[in-house]
C-alpha cells in the first residue's frame, strides 16, 4: 500500500461581500497562500479554503442601498472575491459560499447536534450589524461599537441562546493548554482574560423578520434564522462534507491533527472561543491552530469607504503586478501586528528589493553564465567538430557546489527560513532569503566572475547553484517569478523580472 502523505488543512475567515475586497483581505489570503504553497513543497496534502460569508444583515442593507436583490448583490460581489484568484495567483483548493446548499445542510445539522445547550428567551440588547454581535453597555465607546465607531440598534426579541457559560472551564483549559493553540501569545493571553471576565450564554438567532427573511432557518422553528457567525463558523467543517457525514470530513477533520485558521484580529473571539464551544457541544473535533493578523491600515488610518483611503488589491495588481504586491504585503507588513500601506513605501521596496535587489543578481548572474556558455561553446566547436556528450566544463546548474562557506550560507537560510514560516513570520524568511541575495552580491563583488581565470566556470556554477535555492525558497512566496528564475537559469536568457519605477 502506498504511504499516505500528511494532511493539512487550512482556512481563512469568510469575508462579508456587502463590498468589493480590499487590500487588508488581500492580506489574509496571501499569508494563506504561502502557507498552502509551502506546506505542498512538504509533500503534504493540502486543502487550502476560503469562501464568501452572505447571510450577513449587512449584505442586504447594501443590496437595498443599491436597489437590487440580495441574492443579486451577492453573486455579484462573490464573483468578485473569487476572482481574486486569479489576480493574486492563489492556490485555494475550494470556495465555499455560505449561500450553498452544502453549507446551508451542514449549518442546520450542527445546530440540531448543539441543541442541548440551546434554549429561548426575551432579550433586550445592543446590536452592531457591521460586527454581527450584541454588545454590553460597558464594551461600548461613548456608546458607539469600538469596531465601527457607530451606534449599535437596541434589539428586543425572542431569541434561542446557547449556554456559553457551561464551557467556561472548558474552554479555558483548552487555550491555555494549546490544545487549540491561539498565535500569537499575545491574541491567546487577550482571550484567557476574556475567558476570565466570566462567559455569558449568547443569542445565535434573530427573527427572521429582522433579517429581512435573509439566512438559514433555525431547524424546526423557521420564524427564526441562524445568527450570522453560527452559521459562517460551520464552513470550517460544511466544505469537507460534515452536512452529509462524508469520508472527506472524518479524514480532513475529525481525524487530522493539522488544522488551521488563519483569521484577523478583530474576529479572534468567534473563533477562539464561540467556534470552539460550538464543537464541543456537538462533540466535533477542534482546530489545532488559530493563527491571528493584524490590520492593514492605509497612510496610517483605517481603511474605509467613508475616508476614501481603501487600497484595490484589482488596482494595485494592474498597476505593478501580482508577485509585487504579495512581496510588499508579506515583507513590509508584520505579520500579527497592524501595518501601513502607503504608495511611496511600496516603490521604495520595489526598487530597492525587487529591482534592484532580486532582480539586479539575476540579471547579472543570467548575463555572466551566458556570455561564459558562448566563449566555451566557440572554443569548443573550434577544437573539436562532433563530438557528442556532456562536456565537463558545461555551465551548468550544479546539483552541489564545493564552496564550503557558500554552502553553509545556504542551509543557514533555509534553516532561518523554515522555523520563521513554521511561526508564521513569512516577513523574517524573506529577511533570511534577502541575506543570502546581499551573500551573493559581496561574493560576486570579491571575486569578479567577468576577469578570465581558471575559478571563473567554478564562480559562475556556484552562482548559479545559489539563485536555483533562491528560486526555491521564493516559491511559495513570489510562484511566478520562482518560475522566471529557474527558466533563465535554465536557458541562460536574461530577462528583466522587475523594471525600475
Ligand atoms: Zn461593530
Amino acid at each position: 500500500m502506498a504511504k499516505k502523505n500528511k494532511k493539512f488543512y487550512l482556512s481563512t475567515a469568510l469575508p462579508y461581500v456587502n463590498e468589493f475586497p480590499h487590500a487588508g483581505w488581500a492580506l489574509e489570503i496571501i499569508q494563506a497562500d504561502v502557507i498552502a504553497r509551502y506546506h505542498r513543497l512538504l509533500a503534504e496534502d493540502v486543502f487550502f479554503l476560503t469562501g464568501t460569508d452572505e447571510n450577513s444583515l449587512k449584505n442586504v442593507r447594501a443590496a437595498e442601498e443599491e436597489g437590487m436583490s440580495v441574492k443579486k448583490l451577492v453573486d455579484r460581489n462573490a464573483k468578485k472575491f473569487h476572482e481574486l484568484k486569479d489576480i493574486l495567483n492563489l492556490s485555494f483548493n475550494d470556495f465555499i459560499r455560505t449561500t450553498e446548499e452544502r453549507h446551508i445542510k451542514g449549518a442546520q445539522k450542527l445546530w440540531k447536534a448543539c441543541q442541548k445547550d440551546i434554549y429561548k428567551k426575551s432579550y433586550r440588547g445592543l446590536y452592531c450589524v457591521g460586527c454581527e454581535e450584541f454588545y454590553k453597555e460597558n464594551e461600548l465607546e461613548n456608546g458607539l461599537c469600538p469596531e465601527h465607531k457607530t451606534r449599535p440598534d437596541l434589539v428586543e426579541e425572542e431569541n434561542y441562546f446557547f449556554r456559553l457559560s457551561k464551557y467556561q472551564d472548558k474552554l479555558k483549559t483548552i487555550i491555555e493548554s494549546d490544545e487549540a493553540k491561539i498565535i500569537p501569545q499575545v491574541r491567546k493571553n487577550e482571550i484567557i482574560s476574556f475567558i476570565n471576565s466570566g462567559l455569558e450564554d449568547i443569542c445565535i438567532s434573530r427573527l427572521s423578520e429582522r433579517g429581512r427573511g435573509w439566512g438559514i432557518p433555525v431547524p424546526g422553528d423557521p420564524s427564526q434564522i441562524l445568527w450570522t457567525w453560527f452559521d459562517a463558523l460551520s464552513n470550517y467543517v460544511n466544505a469537507l462534507g460534515y452536512g452529509e457525514n462524508s469520508k472527506k470530513f472524518q479524514e480532513w477533520w475529525q481525524k487530522n491533527e493539522n488544522k488551521l485558521h488563519i483569521v484577523g484580529k478583530g474576529i479572534l473571539r468567534f473563533h477562539g472561543i464561540y467556534w470552539i464551544a460550538f464543537l464541543l457541544s456537538a462533540k466535533l473535533a477542534l482546530p489545532k491552530i488559530i493563527f491571528v493578523h493584524g490590520y492593514l491600515t492605509s497612510a496610517g488610518q483605517k481603511m474605509s469607504k467613508s475616508l476614501g483611503n481603501v487600497i484595490d488589491p484589482f488596482e494595485l495588481v494592474k498597476k505593478y503586478g501580482c508577485d509585487p504586491v504579495r512581496y510588499f504585503l508579506l515583507r513590509e507588513i508584520p505579520p500579527t501586528e497592524d501595518g501601513d500601506f502607503t504608495y511611496q513605501k511600496f516603490e521604495e521596496r520595489y526598487n530597492a528589493d525587487l529591482a534592484s535587489g532580486l532582480g539586479n543578481l539575476v540579471a547579472r548572474v543570467v548575463t555572466l553564465a551566458a556570455e561564459l556558455k558562448t566563449q566555451k561553446s566557440n572554443l569548443k566547436n573550434r577544437a573539436s567538430k562532433g563530438s557528442e556528450g556532456e562536456d565537463e566544463n558545461e555551465v551548468f546548474i550544479a546539483p552541489e557546489t564545493q564552496n564550503l562557506k557558500l554552502k553553509e550560507e545556504i542551509k543557514k537560510t533555509q534553516q532561518k527560513y523554515k522555523k520563521a514560516l513554521a511561526e508564521f513570520k513569512f516577513n523574517e524568511a524573506l529577511i533570511s532569503t534577502w541575506d543570502l541575495i546581499s551573500f551573493c552580491d559581496k561574493y560576486i563583488e570579491r571575486e569578479r566572475p567577468w576577469e578570465k581565470s581558471e575559478k571563473q566556470l567554478s564562480i559562475i556554477n556556484n552562482l548559479l547553484f545559489a539563485l536555483d535555492n533562491i528560486a526555491q525558497l521564493l516559491q511559495p512566496f513570489l510562484p511566478e517569478t520562482s518560475e522566471k528564475i529557474k527558466k533563465q537559469l535554465k536557458t541562460k536568457k536574461s530577462q528583466p523580472l522587475f523594471p525600475r519605477i
